[in-house]
C-alpha cells in the first residue's frame, strides 16, 4: 500500500518508514500537518499514519479537516502513552484505529493488513480471485498446489490488482501504488514486475488490456 506517514519525531519517523518499506509498502513521510494536508490532496495514499502532536496544525485538527471535507482515507493515529483523552478524541474525530507509542512494528503491520482487508471489502486475511491467492502476512502467493514468495514490489503490484479483480489499473496507477515520492521509477519498471509475477504464477495470472493497463481476471 501507499502510506502517508505524518510524524515530527525523527527517530520514530525513520524507524517506522524503514519498517514499512521492508514490509513492501510505499511510504511518503512528512513532519507537519500542513504538508500532510497538501500531500493528501493528491489522493495517492491508501492509509494515513498520523501522529497527533505535531508542530503547527496538529494531527487532530488535520483529521477533523479531512473528515469535514469528505476525505475517508483510513487513518491510524499514533498517540503518546497514558493519553486516554487523546485516543478518544482521535477516534471521535474519525480515526479508524490507534497505536500507543512506542509501538511494535509487527503490530503496526498487522493493523495495516486489517485496514486493507476492510477497505478492500474482503474480510478474509487472504486476497484472491479464485485462481491466485495472496497472503499479506507472509507475502506468499499460491496457485493450485504451488506457493511462491514474491519480492516486495511484486507483492505490492499483485496486491493492488487483487484488491479489485476485474478492474483495470493503468501504468500510472500501478506506479503510484508501488513507489513513494523520492523513488526513481524506470520506464519499464512495471513491465519488469509483471514479468516476475507471471514467471512465478503463470502468464495468464495478469492480463494486459491493450492500451489500457493490467488486471487480474475476476473468476
Ligand atoms: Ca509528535
Amino acid at each position: 500500500m501507499r502510506i502517508l506517514l505524518v510524524e515530527d519525531d525523527q527517530m520514530i519517523g525513520e524507524a517506522t518508514a524503514i519498517a514499512l518499506r521492508d514490509a513492501a509498502h510505499a511510504v511518503d513521510w512528512v513532519k507537519e500537518g500542513k504538508s500532510a494536508r497538501e500531500a493528501l490532496a493528491s489522493g495517492e495514499h491508501q492509509v494515513l499514519l498520523l501522529d497527533l502532536g505535531l508542530p503547527g496544525m496538529d494531527g487532530l485538527e488535520l483529521l477533523k479537516f479531512l473528515r469535514r471535507s469528505g476525505n475517508d482515507i483510513p487513518v491510524i493515529v499514533l498517540t503518546a502513552r497514558d493519553s486516554l483523552e487523546e485516543r478518544i478524541d482521535g477516534l471521535d474525530a474519525g480515526a479508524d484505529d490507534y497505536l500507543v507509542k512506542p509501538f511494535e512494528m509487527k503490530e503496526l503491520l498487522a493493523r495495516l493488513r486489517a485496514i486493507s482487508r476492510r477497505k478492500g471489502g474482503q474480510g478474509a486475511p487472504l486476497l484472491g480471485n479464485g485462481i491466485i491467492s495472496l497472503d499479506p502476512a507472509t507475502r506468499q502467493a499460491r496457485r493450485g498446489e504451488e506457493v511462491h514468495l514474491l519480492s516486495a514490489r511484486e507483492f505490492s503490484l499483485l496486491h493492488a490488482l487483487l484488491l479489485r479483480p476485474g478492474a483495470i489499473l493503468t501504468r500510472a496507477e500501478l506506479e503510484e501504488r508501488i513507489y513513494g515520492w523520492n523513488e526513481e521509477v524506470e520506464s519499464n519498471a512495471i513491465d519488469f514486475l509483471i514479468h516476475g509475477v507471471r514467471r512465478k504464477l503463470g502468464t495468464d495470472a495478469i492480463r494486459n488490456i491493450r492500451g489500457a493497463g493490467w488486471m487480474v481476471p475476476a473468476s
